[in-house]
């Protein structure tokens, strides 16, 4: 079975088209600039020297048609006909406390979709332009939706709420919702097969250290807490957003520097995090430079980034009553070899040693633990389109 993976941003569209029968990939792409003057696709195929293709895309609708024309073009494309794709599936940001897995996209999956834009207004309305451009264009293909925050429904109460009047929860669903679910999904499942255990058995914390990042709580399979919250803006810090501050903070800056609550709110999505505390960049491979040429805030930025998540990594470790390995995914999780080291540097008090050959390794399925680490901590490149596609798959299949 051959699958699509979709995701579309506002001005943007990754998509990978895989082979499921062995999980391979045939081919890969993104549309940047969607609407925008210079829209190009540029187009991959598995063995392939990467094409770019420029053409005028208006809209979403434009950028899977032309992604369409690619991947049965005699050249670069990987099938003969459109009709080998059995299914879509598609990345989706929020579905607030609607669903907590993936499903088949029907009309009320796009009309519960349209009600969490409020939710996610710079995500979701981008998703659904994508799920319709799909449809219009291949209305006899099976359509999944596999939402970000699906994996986090399983947290309890006392994870979720925020301490705040308690109607505001019931009247505008103000919750924590986590995101990144089908990362710390994927990885926690991969993590369990290499730790030759199941997920049921496990208490896993993890890691998903990117431009944006957080981490999960999974005990038994299920998330039970995770460091983002209502929006990806709470918890750890990130490139270029703050993560927890005390909300007090707000007001003050916003008096201080005459800002509006929209600049206040650029400056905490955009401003902040490592980027912010640097000065230099949002990308921690800048920031090590500089903090190894004696940039002093570019050193503390590292040092405050690894000491957030190992607040964290203790604080799960409290709530669980202990963890069976910690795994780092995403860029700086998989890449960041002197970040991983400084984050579990002095916890061997909670039983987490890394040794440092096996810790010298980027980007592959690694356990980087002592032999005699009581919690292990491994390192799991993420591949969420992959989860996309098993998922797809299996709803698909049941029908
Ligand atoms: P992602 O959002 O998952 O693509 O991750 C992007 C982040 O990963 C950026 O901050 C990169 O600087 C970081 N990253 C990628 N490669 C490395 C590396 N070799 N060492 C440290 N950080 C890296």
């Amino acid at each position: 079975m051959k699958v699509l993976v979709v995701n579309c941003g506002s001005s943007s569209l990754k998509y990978q088209i895989l082979d499921m029968s062995n999980e391979s990939l045939l081919a890969k792409g993104l549309v940047e600039r969607i609407g925008i003057e210079g829209s190009v696709l540029k187009h991959e195929k598995t063995g392939s020297e990467k094409v770019a293709i420029e053409k005028p895309m208006k809209n979403h609708k434009d950028a899977i048609g032309l992604v369409l024309e690619v991947l049965v073009d005699e050249t670069n494309g990987v099938i003969k006909d459109m009709s080998e794709i059995s299914a879509v599936g598609h990345r989706v940001v929020h579905a607030g406390e609607k669903y907590s897995g993936s499903v088949l996209i029907t009309d009320d999956v796009i009309k519960a979709l349209e009600e969490c834009i409020d939710l996610a207004p710079l995500h979701n309305p981008p998703n659904i332009m994508g799920i319709k451009a799909c449809q219009q264009l291949m209305p006899n293909t099976p359509m999944v939706g596999v939402f970000d925050t699906a994996f986090h429904q399983t947290m309890p109460s006392v994870s979720y709420l925020y301490s705040l009047p308690y109607e505001y929860y019931e009247k505008y669903k103000v919750r924590r919702y986590g995101f990144h679910g089908t990362s710390h999904r994927y990885v926690s499942q991969r993590a369990a097969d290499l730790l030759g255990e199941k997920p049921e058995n496990l208490k896993l914390i993890s890691c998903h250290l990117g431009n944006g990042s957080s981490i999960a709580a999974v005990k038994n399979g299920k998330s039970v807490d995770t460091t983002m919250g209502f929006t990806p803006l709470e918890g750890l810090t990130m490139g270029t957003r703050s993560g927890d501050i005390d909300p007090a903070i707000i007001k003050y800056i916003m008096e201080k520097e005459e800002m509006d609550i929209s600049s206040t709110d650029n400056m905490l999505q955009k401003k902040s995090g490592v980027l912010g505390i640097s000065g230099v960049s949002s990308d921690f491979r800048d920031i090590e430079e500089s903090a190894d040429k004696g940039d002093k805030r570019a050193r503390l930025a590292l040092d405050i980034f690894a000491m957030k998540v190992k607040k964290y990594i203790g604080a799960y470790m409290a709530e669980m009553n202990g963890a069976d390995a910690i795994i780092f995914t995403a860029g700086i999780g998989e890449n960041g070899i002197t970040i991983r080291k400084s984050i579990c540097k002095d916890m061997e008090f909670l039983g987490i040693k890394i040794d440092d050959n096996k810790n010298n390794i980027r980007g592959k399925d690694t356990i980087i633990s002592t032999d005699d680490s009581k919690v292990k901590v491994l390192v799991v490149p993420t591949n969420e389109e992959l989860m996309i596609a098993k998922d797809t798959v299996e709803i698909v299949s049941a029908l």
